[in-house]
């Protein structure tokens, strides 16, 4: 055991061997720059959801000749805090899941993304009020996998680097922030990648910076938003120089860390003209200067949603940035909409030397909203973090047959899963394994509903859920009926109310065929998401609506809060994942991926994944709207989202979907569609299959068993054709 501990000058680390820690430092510092930096604004990776370290620790026994510091770190291991809220979604969830597919594969890379002291934010849900929304409470210093780096210079320091800030011509105010490493570590705890999360919420930082560094995606304003960005792309330079970092390739996981691309820029022009640039260096030069760092950017875009992307007043870019930014914004990231603003998620698209969006569609989608570059646009599908969703009954499960050996190291596996349909103990046993993560899933709503009858007399909080109202007996979910899981961000155009849109028509379907539903929803809107949290709120409303209509066959629950825990229990105990968005307005989605993980089928619109993910009659059921894509289909007005259209094609389908999940003649093909999940989708829709695409997208010159085994999850599947 005391053989996990290693040190080296940045820190004492545990979970993986000096070994392992002098590779990967060594991998990183190489000369030969064969390694990635991963920029994200957010990074999720919560600890009760999948832990290598923790379950390594379970199954030894600490002993008498453990030392202290083991001691120490078995201690903090088994029982600090499991969740790190420093993520808001989709976004960082697939930063965290990718992160621990380059640990598995051995993919050298490091990653840099911000502390948020206060998360992101923590939901409460009223049923009078909707979501409320309040600071998390978390702190690094006791979380486990989360080191303070310390100053080689001085040991008993913390490290700390320094962004500059203008203020107007000359002033310049520097931001300071200490550097907090999380290990991202492999399955068998024999490789791992660092993430460098920067704290600027400390003393030595200036007040407005450490107030605007504390929560992800503030929206305070947009200068706020604006210094956040910067924080993050402006500390890559430094960070590279004061860790030794030689890596070729640079990869923004979406636009947010753009603001490095200047400070190359800026580097690459010094080199050339000298100290003087900001006054000597001709427009042809920064051109020049920006074709050459293009070399070494590699740019995932991850939305079609205006939201989505970066776009800031000239004026308050003026006001944070050095006066020569605004020159290389001027001839880069010019909005095309309006001369008063850069756009910052072009700057990302010209300055690169691959795009790739997330979903075959969604390349499409991107070539139409950013014709100029759409020879460069390629496709790498999004993928989740088998080990990661897997639940532990399933899990279990694909261990005890041998058609699956190895799915763990290699989710190709999977394809393997063909020969399981005719294996009645498999099917048996499919089933035992789901029913007890249905029964998870069922009894933690209970339990909530339970809770929240006794809080509703001890708080002021009024129950996000009817059913807490009615008298006890009467409140609880069984575990028998068909379940539908829903749970994604609430933006309008994910439609979560699509459903609900004519509920005399669902009651009906539900009442006359006597077919029992539970519809368990979760999710969380953006603060200052006004129409999102609205949507929030309706949902609450329809809850009785539903249950009425229907003599209580239909319950519809919202659980608050949703995280990466609560997501696993969902995605692992639906009897059927429901997607709504309005067409092609979901680049990819990947709670579909995690529920297909788990053998779950999707009932989903013809939009992100699903569009590569569906095979009629087997891996579950597709509706609504599915034309040609064209730049009108982008539209997010209230009044283009196909309401009408897309619930009536629900209504059409929903009948055979309970028919298939209730009559017993035709329960076999519903486990037969389960199979088909395991054999089509799980040996595609992984992380580890995404990131051998990506890793060729790096050029890296690697080990060639990594190499091999990364050219053997290409053979499965090219998102890009
Ligand atoms: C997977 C996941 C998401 C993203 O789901 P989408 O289907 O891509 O919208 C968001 N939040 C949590 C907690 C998740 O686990």
């Amino acid at each position: 055991m005391n053989k996990y501990i290693a040190t080296n000058q940045w820190g004492t680390f545990f979970g993986v061997t000096q070994k392992t820690l002098d590779t990967v430092w060594g991998n990183l510092t190489n000369p030969a720059g064969d390694s990635v930096i991963y920029i994200s604004m957010e990074i999720g990776a919560d600890r009760d959801v999948y832990h290598p370290i923790k379950k390594m620790l379970q199954q030894t026994d600490i002993d008498k000749t453990s030392t202290n510091l083991l001691r120490h770190f078995a201690k903090l291991y088994l029982n600090g805090p499991e969740k790190i809220p420093n993520y808001g979604g989709g976004l960082g969830i697939l930063a965290g899941d990718t992160l621990k597919s380059f640990a598995d594969l051995k993919i050298p890379a490091i990653a840099v993304s911000l502390l948020y002291r206060k998360g992101y934010f923590s939901q409460l849900v009223d049923s009078r009020l909707g979501q409320i929304s309040t600071a998390t409470d978390w702190s690094p210093e006791n979380t486990p996998t989360l080191y303070l780096m310390k100053n080689p210079e001085f040991p008993e320091l913390p490290l700390e680097i320094e962004v500059p800030f203008y203020y107007g011509r000359d002033r310049e105010v520097l931001a300071r922030a200490r550097l907090w490493l999380k290990m991202e570590v492999s399955a068998n705890l024999d490789y791992f990648i660092p993430e460098i999360l920067l704290d600027y919420s400390i003393p030595s930082s200036p007040d407005w910076i450490r107030q605007v560094s504390q929560s992800l995606y503030d929206s305070i304003s947009d200068q706020a938003k604006a210094v956040q960005r910067r924080l993050l792309g402006a500390s890559i330079v430094t960070i590279k120089k004061t860790l030794g970092i030689t890596a070729n390739t640079i990869h923004l996981n979406e636009q947010h860390g753009v603001v490095v691309v200047l400070n190359l820029i800026a580097e690459w022009l010094a080199e050339k003209i000298g100290a003087n640039y900001p006054v000597k260096a001709t427009d042809a030069d920064i051109l020049q200067a920006a074709d050459e760092v293009a070399k070494h950017l590699v740019f995932t875009i991850h939305t079609p949603v205006k939201a989505g992307h970066d776009r800031f007043d000239k004026n308050i870019i003026s006001q944070i940035g050095h006066a020569f930014c605004s020159r290389i914004l001027h001839l880069l990231a010019q909005d095309d909409e309006n001369p008063n603003q850069y756009n910052f998620t072009k700057l990302a698209m010209r300055v690169n030397r691959a795009t790739n969006s997330v979903s075959r569609l969604h390349k499409c989608v991107t070539q139409k909203q950013f014709p100029q570059f759409a020879d460069k646009i390629t496709a790498i599908t999004n993928g989740v973090h088998h080990l990661t969703w897997i639940s532990d009954a399933k899990a279990a499960l694909y261990d005890s047959f041998t058609e699956l050996k190895n799915w763990r190291e290699d989710p190709a596996v999977f394809v393997n899963a063909g020969l399981l349909f005719t294996s009645e103990d498999f099917r048996e046993n499919f089933e035992l394994a789901w029913k007890e993560d249905t029964k998870k899933l069922i009894s933690y709503v209970n339990n909530m509903l339970s809770l929240h009858r006794k809080q509703m007399h001890e708080t002021w909080i009024d129950p996000p859920n009817y059913l807490s109202n009615l008298d006890d007996g009467e409140h609880v979910l069984d575990p028998a009926v068909f379940t539908v899981g829903f749970a994604r961000r609430f933006s309008t155009y994910k439609r979560a109310d699509l459903i609900f849109d004519d509920m005399d028509k669902l009651a009906d379907i539900i009442v006359s065929h006597n077919y029992p539903v539970n519809f368990i929803y979760a999710g969380k809107a953006h603060p200052s998401d006004e129409p999102g949290k609205s949507i929030i709120k309706l949902v609450l409303d329809l809850q009785d609506d539903l249950y009425i209509k229907t003599n209580g066959l239909g319950k519809l629950i919202f659980i608050p809060g949703y995280d990466m825990d609560i997501a696993k229990m969902m995605v692992s105990g639906a009897h059927a994942w429901l997607n709504s968005p309005k067409r092609p307005l979901e680049a990819s989605g990947t709670s579909g991926m995690k529920a297909a993980m788990n053998g779950i089928p999707n009932i989903s619109t013809m939009d992100g994944w699903w569009v590569e993910g569906y095979h009629e009659g087997k891996t579950g059921w597709k509706f609504g709207y599915e034309a040609d894509i064209d730049t009108a289909c982008l539209s997010e007005a209230p009044s283009t989202l196909l309401y009408e259209q897309d619930s009536a094609a629900f209504y059409e389908l929903f009948p055979e979907i309970l028919a298939a999940f209730y009559e017993t003649d035709l329960r076999s093909r519903y486990i037969d569609k389960c199979i088909y999940n395991l054999q089509l989708n799980c040996p595609i829709f992984n992380t580890h299959r995404m990131a051998a695409e990506y890793a060729k997208r790096y050029n890296l010159q690697l080990p060639d068993p990594v190499a091999k085994r990364l050219q053997k999850l290409r053979n499965i599947y090219q998102s890009d054709v």
